[in-house]
């Protein structure tokens, strides 16, 4: 059996099916929305959009060409220590290259369900003394909240049940789906 099985409402990745929550269409128009919102807040900034790897490199990609203005972008991979989930901190495995010291910082996320991740990469970015610092989510997940992050700008906000599409992936598979589908 092939793992990868898509009908027009529903996916199949190996054992687990999934049922579509945002249409491919209702993803770009959310898309469109946040690049207007951030091309007015800093059009003449010239900001660094940073993507955080994998996930978020379909997000950020949609993003940057949704905003109208001089723009750059960098991309970085993190990783969780080995240790215990709730405590554990997150390590910079591959790094930005750029000087950060003065720059307008656009932190873009997949999906934020702990808050882990961008809460400890945030507090990486300050220590290098930028400009400012904003966040934008594709997705969150509120009631699996852990960490406290504050993020400046959310796609949508979701049930706490695991998703795939843009980006997001099951075992490796499903980033290449142009919508987000729910596990069923
Ligand atoms: P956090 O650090 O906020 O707990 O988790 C963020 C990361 O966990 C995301 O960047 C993503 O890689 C992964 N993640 C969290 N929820 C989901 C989900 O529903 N589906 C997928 N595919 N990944 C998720």
């Amino acid at each position: 059996m092939e793992a990868y099985n898509k009908t027009p409402d529903h996916v199949q990745l190996y054992d687990l099916m999934f049922v579509t929550l945002f249409s491919e269409k209702q993803v770009q128009e959310r898309v469109r929305e946040l690049g207007a919102e951030i091309t007015a807040q800093y059009k003449d900034k010239r900001p660094l959009f940073i993507s955080i790897l994998s996930g978020a490199f379909v997000f950020a990609s949609d993003l940057m060409r949704a905003f109208d203005g001089d723009c750059e972008v960098g991309f970085v991979k993190l990783s969780s220590y080995a240790g215990t989930r709730s405590s554990g901190s997150v390590q910079t495995v591959m790094g930005l290259e750029k000087d950060l010291h003065g720059r307008h910082l656009i932190v873009v996320e997949d999906i934020v369900d702990t808050g882990r991740t961008l809460h400890f990469f945030i507090d990486h970015l300050r220590q290098q003394n930028p400009a400012s610092i904003c966040t934008i989510t594709f997705l969150r997940k509120p009631d699996a909240a852990e960490f406290p992050v504050a993020v400046d700008y959310v796609g949508f906000d979701i049930e706490n049940r695991f998703v795939v599409g843009y980006g997001l992936d099951y075992e490796g598979l499903g980033r290449n789906l142009p919508g987000i589908y729910q596990l069923r």
